[in-house]
């Protein structure tokens, strides 16, 4: 009898998973930081010791999961992962601390969102790798240090500056993962592409990359649609003509923005005369998270050229106003 949950449609993290590449030399983009960290991963390799302490920051969807798996992988050690909104209590902290082997590599996503009781405890623990942990309460709580094996913390963060000073300081290796140019993105979407058995033509898969605002994670997941319209539209092979009718069909227009990032321009345009407003207001009136809007929307469309952040709030740049086909109100020509 087969197992019917075998044949399952495989969910998107598995999916995302097959795609991940699994070494450094696999990795695609990211050059600057793949050079450095091959330097660190083979000294730490060299001298048998643990690798020091590091911090991915930059975008979502960028690749910090990824290297934080590829540096376990490379270094030959474990890799175990958790959050910082799941670390609740200094003692869940205390738990996963207190089984890692020597040089585990811990990876915590979302550093930026620990508890400070949580914090509290991860500092000695990533200096002196030891743990002070207060057992019971009032006149006969004590404290108990606990030595711990060597490990690194990866740390991963959408938001360096919500990270405080002492934790910053603790990471002796931070680095900056930057949007992806439109060639690294062909070749991840080529690599892809091929890993799903899907043929694509190299300008169906151009189409994808221009179209996937700087993200790896984006890439992957548009390639996953465009490669069901080609299934069931064409022949399944992915071109250019597929690729731009299917992208159309999802909201995502020629420079990659979505129906949220329109609806974020169009706000600013429409309902502030192209701004400065602040991103409090952009957030209630959007219905968003402030997180979601610093996080995810707003870097693209700054790096983009399509908003400037001036001390008094967000404003449209004249590509915006393009782009959305509106006339620029005539004191923002000036
Ligand atoms: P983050 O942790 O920064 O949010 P992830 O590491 O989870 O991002 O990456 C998101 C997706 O993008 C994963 O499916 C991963 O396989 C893919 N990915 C990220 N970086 C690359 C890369 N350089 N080459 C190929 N795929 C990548």
């Amino acid at each position: 009898q087969p197992d019917p949950t075998l044949r399952a449609a495989p969910r998107p993290e598995d999916e995302d998973r097959a795609l991940r590449p699994q070494t450094l030399d696999a990795f695609i983009g990211q050059q600057a930081a793949r050079a450095n960290l091959s330097v660190f991963l083979e000294s730490a390799r060299r001298r048998g010791e643990a690798m020091d302490h590091t911090l991915f920051h930059g975008p979502p969807g960028l690749g910090k999961t990824t290297l934080a798996q590829i540096m376990a992988r490379e270094l030959g050690v474990n890799f175990r992962m958790t959050s910082g909104p799941v670390l609740a209590k200094a003692g869940d902290l205390a738990a996963i601390l207190t089984n890692l082997e020597a040089r585990d590599v811990l990876f915590i996503d979302e550093i930026h969102r620990l508890n400070p009781a949580v914090e509290e405890v991860l500092y000695p623990a990533l200096e002196d790798f030891e743990l002070d942990l207060v057992i019971g309460e009032g006149p006969a709580a004590r404290t108990v240090r606990i030595e711990l094996q060597p490990f690194t913390l990866v740390g991963a963060t959408t938001r360096m500056g919500l990270l405080t000073t002492p934790l910053r300081d603790r990471f002796g290796i931070p680095t900056r993962l930057e949007f992806y140019t439109e060639d690294e993105l062909h070749e991840i979407v080529t690599r892809g592409a091929r890993l799903m058995g899907a043929p694509a033509a190299p300008e169906g898969a151009r189409e994808i990359a221009r179209r996937a605002r700087g993200t790896p994670r984006i890439a992957g997941r548009l390639l996953r649609r465009v490669v069901d319209f080609a299934i069931v539209d064409g022949d399944g092979t992915v071109t250019q003509a597929i690729a731009d009718s299917a992208l159309t069909r999802l909201g995502v227009d020629h420079l990659g923005l979505d129906n949220a990032d329109r609806r974020y321009l169009r706000l600013i345009a429409e309902s502030y005369g192209g701004g400065p407003v602040g991103v409090e207001t952009l957030s209630a009136a959007l219905s968003e998270s402030r997180d979601s809007l610093e996080d995810v929307i707003e870097p693209y469309l700054l790096q983009k050229g399509l908003i400037q952040r001036t001390p008094r709030g967000r404003m449209l740049a004249q590509l915006a106003w393009t782009h959305l086909g509106l006339n620029a109100p005539k004191s923002q020509t000036d």
